[in-house]
């Protein structure tokens, strides 16, 4: 079934360009003029994104997004025209899921709603994911763009536990512990084995979000 998107724009051009980009996307696109219909129909239908234009007459997007986020986890993209680290914050702070400068390219646009759409996607199934990467831990299964992963169930269960701490740097005893058990007799470097395992079973564009810490252990960073 078609994603519906709704589309907050008070700029008539810049949403009949959003709105064919979209369609011929096969989204699903409502579009809303200004703040207090946007909101209004945030509220009372079901969208899967709202495309959030910032400056808007009526009530402002910052404003919006802060009332749908009150009563919606729906994906919340804002478009700013300004590139300013305040209106980054605020409307971070008011509970969007990601921001884009305007003017954009197009592709960056539907990059970014795919991205929001995997990740509430990947929620709803109860995978953990990173970028294009999804892991199932109760199935055991990892997934690159929906398509299954061939690995291990060591290659697995490092690439659930990098995954799982995103952002943070594992160390060589965490990833000893987690993946081999308390009381393993195994070489540390056996780790770096099968993180070159795991990197070469990964697409080169994810792979390399694997960083090694020197000396440390391993993050995956986005
Ligand atoms: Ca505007």
């Amino acid at each position: 079934m078609a994603k519906k998107i709704l589309v907050v724009e008070d700029e008539k051009n810049i949403a009949r360009f959003i709105e064919l980009e979209l369609t011929h996307e096969q989204f699903d696109v409502t579009i809303a003029y200004d703040g207090r219909a946007g909101l209004d129909l945030a509220m009372t239908e079901s969208f899967d994104v709202l495309l959030l234009d910032v400056m808007l007459p009526d009530l402002n997007g910052i404003e919006v997004c802060r009332r749908v986020r009150k009563t919606s986890d729906i994906p919340i993209l804002l478009l700013t025209a300004r590139d300013t680290v305040t209106d980054r914050v605020a409307g971070l702070d008011a509970g969007a899921d990601d921001y884009i400068v305007k003017p954009f390219a197009i592709e960056e646009l539907l990059a970014r709603i795919r991205a929001v759409l995997r990740r509430t996607s990947a929620e709803e199934k109860n995978l953990t994911s990173f970028k294009e990467i999804a892991v199932d831990e109760a199935a055991f299964q990892a997934y690159v763009e929906e398509e299954p992963l061939q690995l291990t169930k060591t290659e697995f269960d490092l690439l659930l536990l990098l995954v799982k701490n995103q952002n943070l740097v594992c160390t060589r005893e965490q990833i000893l512990t987690a993946v081999w058990g308390y009381d393993s007799e195994v070489e540390t470097n056996v780790i770096d084995v099968y993180i070159r395992h795991l990197r070469a079973k990964l697409p080169d564009h994810l792979s390399h979000y694997i960083e090694t810490v020197r000396g440390v252990g391993y993050v995956m960073r986005s």
